[in-house]
């Protein structure tokens, strides 16, 4: 059904217009307050028009926009320094637009050290199931979603996606031609799946075995959404080669960024790689400013408090429509329900209780809310989840 505007039809946003955000609060033009439990999917982490961030875009906006990388950037030594020091295995980073442009520069770099280090054999890239990495023709085929892919072949040789989960498959599919893993530690799209740590170090170890890069895509699950910095700091030994975020880094901002050990980054040298807009003066102002609000002491630790009390009210709710709810999947303040009623009539009801949420794959309802909520943005969320629930029920 084609929408009757001239914008491409991919997407079916509901006819609310939101011209004003708040915290975690949207509103639309007549005033009518809505509770943003999406934010973007996962990208407004610090809520909407946070203070903090309109001062300092603002404060850039009458300095400097653009400049392109031929000219170093002010403040992005210092935003690179500043991630590189948190995560602790990584040296170098390079910084994009978007979350398919940083798995794209983790992409290329994974396989630009195994070129110039010896190994121009090794090019595939090996990624799983349920697999979200981006809407470019690299990253469509990295994610291996034939939904994603129908009609936009052939797909991009030196891909191979193997079932989640199967560890046998795994190391029958690794050859002399493999130059990477790339995977999710928390798979957001493909229905909100933590990876479990045994696998995270496994994979590693695995890594290290055969000489291939680990590349994590914490576009989604970086960003404190976990209620670590990003989600694999949650299990020790189990750090990347390679890593690409988005979304959260930037809070509202376009910025993404591909990060790499110094050793995995070695060959990325100049003409190797490049973009003109990533990494520009007002993405870096607010991704440093964005940095400073998630180094606060109380912000991290709201993000695990909030996300346990999320966590019994999803069980709470759970009991109540056992025959609604599947289960509880996630983590942190990525967390889903899988339904047993068609997602999308509960994203699409529980507009009529003033609450957005997303949907993923596996039949999951999505919630990805601003990380600055507190109990009481919970209570709501669930008093209209609850609501919304018994009008789906009604309407089946
Ligand atoms: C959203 C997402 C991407 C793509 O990011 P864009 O900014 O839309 O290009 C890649 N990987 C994961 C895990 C994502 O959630």
């Amino acid at each position: 059904m084609a929408a009757n505007n001239h914008i491409y039809d991919c997407y079916r946003p509901p006819a609310q217009e939101f011209v004003r955000g708040e915290g975690p609060y949207l509103y639309t033009e007549d005033g009518d307050k809505y509770l943003d439990f999406i934010a973007g999917i996962a990208v407004s982490g610090l809520g909407h028009a946070h203070p903090k961030l309109v001062e300092v875009l603002n404060a850039q906006a009458s300095k400097l926009w653009h400049l392109s990388n031929m000219f170093r950037v002010e403040g992005a030594e210092r935003l690179a320094e500043r991630y590189c020091d948190h995560l602790g295995w990584a040296g170098k980073v390079f910084f994009t637009n978007s979350g398919a442009e940083a798995v794209e520069c983790a992409m290329k770099t994974a396989r630009r050290y195994q070129h110039d280090s010896g190994h121009p054999e090794r090019v595939d890239i090996i990624s799983f199931s349920g697999a979200f990495h981006g809407r470019t023709m690299s990253t469509v085929t990295a994610g291996g979603n034939p939904k994603y892919m129908k009609g936009f072949g052939p797909a991009i040789p030196g891909f191979i996606n193997l079932e989640f989960g199967d560890h046998e498959a795994l190391k029958e599919a690794i050859s002399e031609t493999t130059a990477a893993i790339l995977v999710e530690p928390v798979q957001g799209e493909g229905g909100l799946r933590p990876l479990p740590p045994e696998c995270l170090r496994g994979l590693r170890a695995l890594c290290d075995e055969h000489g291939l890069m680990l590349i994590y895509d914490e576009v989604q699950c970086g960003a404190g959404r976990t209620g670590k910095l990003f989600a694999h700091q949650w299990v020790e030994g189990g750090h990347p080669d390679i890593m690409a975020a988005a979304k959260g880094i930037g809070g509202g901002y376009p910025l993404g960024a591909c990060f790499a050990t110094a050793e995995a980054a070695q060959y990325m040298v100049p003409g190797t790689h490049g973009s003109t807009y990533g990494g520009g003066p007002m993405a870096i102002a607010v991704g440093n400013a964005a940095l400073d609000l998630m180094e606060e002491e109380e912000f991290l630790d709201n993000v695990v408090k909030v996300s346990n009390f999320l966590k019994q009210q999803f069980e709470g709710l759970k009991d109540e429509f056992p025959d609604m709810i599947e289960e509880l999947r996630g983590k942190g303040l990525l967390m889903g329900l899988q339904m047993k009623v068609p997602n999308v009539d509960v994203k699409v009801k529980a507009l009529d209780h003033n609450l957005l949420v997303g949907t993923a794959g596996d039949n999951v309802l999505r919630m990805a809310p601003p990380l600055i909520i507190t109990e009481d943005h919970v209570r709501e969320a669930i008093d209209a989840l609850r609501k919304t629930l018994i009008d789906v029920k009604a309407a089946g």
